[in-house]
């Protein structure tokens, strides 16, 4: 490998995106490559070092102007953010190659498809990143095969899909704009669009890891040129090889580190739930409603992330009433948080990073999916993985706050609970391993090093 080779990084300007995609850059850092990670935002600004000076970091805009609400539209947003790139780029490549640092790759976010060409116009190899798993990804290229007949509603239909290498799924174990189609048509479009050209893409990343998705392995291999390379969880709660600069990360929240880890440390061993359903879930107020009367009434510790959006919707006196039982903060610090041995199971929306987190440090689960691909990775959670269970909602989507109780107790308490402990601890080693020198996810980092450089 040459020296000091340089690849461009480019998520797509969500947390989901962001997390993974920084992380990758870190471990490619450690592998001698110098990665520079673009992020698209409403405040560019100069680039700047971070990482020990491995990793170069250069915000550009997202063609919005400061105080424009870029979430009015998502086709206006889909649009302004594609110009900005499609402009911006080209000129960041040309000043790379000026410089003598001409990058050999562009990694980018599977969502943003058409910066394939983008690569392949400048002389760059074009490498796919998939923040979601494969069990999703193969879902969504069998319906833009058109293999897949979508259903027009999500009720009322029992075994409904078979694909294969999968378990038998329902219609509501599918990811959810299928289903909703005629609610989102736009977001249908960008999450299947991530498959139109991936039979041109040069290098095919995923972040999972070859045991966790065996048995689509060999289906996919034989498809893409893929290159497994997750969980893309920091060194230090996996292999702890790398020496980390603590503060890298970019978080478009901000955790309430000190009081949460505190508040844990008062905490007996696996004696909290922990709630949050990352960052774009909205529970109607209903919801929220139940959800916590049901976290009240299963008698645990729990500590539950209510975003600052969103508190309104928590009963008034809920805090109070609730005492030393429950803390609510607006943001935590979930890898510390999952990694802290008072926490006995968590109670998440099933995205795919906090699916993998929770997964990857062994912690419980009990699956309460809104939307997107999370209904899926739940059902795998539950069914295939056996590391959690997912709650049963009404037809209308809606989730009984007995239903919550039930769930908390099986898992933190019941029969079942014991089962799901020791299938938590097989997967986190498994995790472990993937990332560790000579591990599946490693050997893939290393082929993608060779590949670019
Ligand atoms: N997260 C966090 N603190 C919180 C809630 C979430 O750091 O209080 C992080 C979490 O660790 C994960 C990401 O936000 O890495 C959420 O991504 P995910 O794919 O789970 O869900 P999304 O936000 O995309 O729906």
């Amino acid at each position: 490998m040459r020296e000091g080779s340089h690849v461009i990084v480019l998520p797509f300007p969500g947390q989901g995106h962001i997390t993974p995609l920084s992380q990758f850059c870190k471990r490619l850092a450690s592998k001698g490559l110098k990665p520079t990670l673009i992020l698209v935002s409403d405040k560019p600004s100069p680039p700047y070092k971070t990482e020990k000076d491995s990793i170069t970091v250069f915000p550009i805009s997202n063609g919005f102007q400061e105080g424009e609400d870029p979430l009015q539209d998502l086709d206006d947003y889909m649009d302004r953010v594609e110009t900005s790139i499609k402009k911006r780029l080209p000129e960041l490549i040309q000043d790379m190659k000026l410089s003598g640092n001409p990058p050999k790759a562009l990694v980018y976010d599977s969502t943003m498809p058409w910066l394939l060409d983008v690569a392949h116009a400048h002389g760059l190899s074009g490498a796919a990143f998939f923040t979601q798993p494969w069990l999703v990804s193969a879902i969504y290229y069998h319906v833009f095969k058109g293999s897949f007949f979508v259903p027009s509603t999500k009720y009322g239909h029992s075994t409904l899909a078979s694909f294969p290498s999968f378990p038998m799924l329902n219609a509501n174990d599918l990811p959810s704009f299928l289903c909703e189609s005629s609610s989102y048509p736009n977001i249908l479009r960008i999450v299947v669009d991530q498959l139109s050209n991936i039979d041109r893409v040069d290098i095919v990343l995923c972040n999972t890891f070859d045991k966790l998705e065996e048995k689509l392995l060999k289906w996919v291999k034989s498809m893409w040129p893929v290159l497994n390379i997750g969980p893309t969880l920091p060194s230090m709660y996996l292999d702890k090889r790398l020496s980390e600069d603590k503060k890298y990360g970019f978080s478009l929240f901000t955790a309430k580190s000190t009081e949460c880890i505190e508040w844990l440390n008062s905490k007996q061993p696996s004696s909290v739930v922990y709630v949050s359903f990352g960052s774009l879930v909205i529970l109607n107020e209903d919801q929220m409603m139940e959800l916590a009367t049901g976290l009240k009434q299963s008698g645990c510790f729990f500590l539950w992330v209510v975003r600052e959006t969103e508190t309104n919707k928590i009963p008034k006196n809920y805090v109070d009433e609730t005492g030393e039982k429950g803390l609510i903060v607006s943001w935590s610090p979930q890898l510390e948080v999952l990694a802290h041995k008072s926490v006995g199971c968590f109670l998440t929306h099933c995205g795919w990073n906090s699916t993998l987190e929770g997964l990857s440090l062994g912690v419980p689960m009990i699956g309460m999916p809104h939307w997107t691909d999370q209904p899926t990775n739940a059902k795998f959670v539950e069914d295939v993985w056996k590391v959690g269970v997912r709650v049963k909602a009404e037809a209308d989507g809606f989730v009984r706050r007995e239903e919550i109780v039930r769930c908390v107790g099986e898992v933190m308490e019941g029969e079942k609970g014991k089962e799901i402990r020791k299938n938590a601890e097989k997967w986190k080693v498994l995790a472990r391993e993937a990332v560790s020198e000579g591990g599946s996810s490693d050997k893939s980092i290393d082929e993608f090093v060779s590949m670019v450089c």
